[in-house]
């Protein structure tokens, strides 16, 4: 399953690159232009580590390594090539402490609830691997002050959990950048047409791994209080300016008909 982005990246701003890895975003962090250094946000599906180290390459030159890496969750398809790029880095992960436990082989996610949505991906997440993995000797808790280690002062991450315990975002007052991770999602990610040909609409967290509905909602309102000018989220193209203000504001005022699915396992 592809999408028509996949293996494709876009340099949002200059210091902000999203790689789509078959279905879901990757985004590097830190401006080639200005510097060697740069962050990893999320490590694509399984397999794809070979590609995801050319990709940077191509970035940051020659055996350009990340700085830390930094996980907005850990579902299998934003951590699926991490232990095999951990193998060449030896450098530091950060996760939510409340993601800890599924990322040290402690906990497993329930698993996907494919009654939520007729989308075909929505039907296929019963497949999806829900099993945690064991990074335990790279993974530590991000700092409780809101900074994220390695990256430039003006980042803070924010909890934003609901489709996950532990799930994070990233944001850049100045230039109100939001890295979103799944907390809220550009594509109907549970539509298999929609996540191959990348119709671009904004969606709640993808519904079949989502456990928390009302915590979910409240991580939108959040995230739309910040007022974001440009948001990279896990699925689907960055959006900006004034359609991702109209879509936010669509979606917190509409979040039960557009974002939350009317039965399934996790509602209620
Ligand atoms: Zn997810
Ligand atoms: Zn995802």
């Amino acid at each position: 399953m592809s999408s028509i982005g996949s293996g494709i990246g876009v340099a949002v701003l200059p210091d902000i690159y999203c790689y789509t890895d078959q279905i879901v975003n990757l985004v590097l962090i830190g401006n080639p232009g200005e510097t060697t250094e740069f962050v990893l946000i999320d490590t694509g599906m399984p397999k794809s580590a070979g590609q995801i180290k050319d990709m940077i390459q191509e970035r940051f030159g020659e055996n350009a390594t990340p700085k830390a890496i930094v996980l907005t969750h850990g579902h299998f398809d934003h951590v699926g090539s991490i232990a095999d790029l951990l193998e060449d880095w030896k450098i530091p992960v950060y996760a939510h402490e409340k993601e800890l436990p599924y990322l040290t082989g402690k906990e497993n996610y329930p698993p996907g609830d494919p009654n939520v949505d007729s989308g075909l991906v929505a039907k296929m997440s019963t497949m999806f691997p829900n099993h945690g993995i064991d990074i335990s000797a790279q993974v530590q808790p991000l700092p409780s002050d809101g900074t994220v280690p390695c990256m430039q002062e003006g980042w803070k991450w924010i909890h934003t959990p609901g489709h996950t315990p532990g799930h994070i975002s990233l944001f850049r007052e100045q230039d109100r950048t939001l890295i979103a991770g799944d907390a809220f999602v550009t594509v109907k990610q549970e539509s298999l047409y929609k996540v191959i040909t990348q119709t671009q609409e904004i969606s709640g967290p993808p519904r079949y791994f989502t456990t928390d509905w009302d915590t979910a909602y409240q991580s939108v309102q959040k995230l739309a209080a910040l007022k974001p000018q440009v948001a990279v989220t896990g699925h689907g193209i960055p959006m900006n300016g004034e359609a991702l203000s109209k879509n936010l504001k669509y979606l917190v005022e509409h979040f039960n008909e557009v974002a939350k699915p009317a039965s399934g396992k996790y509602v209620n």
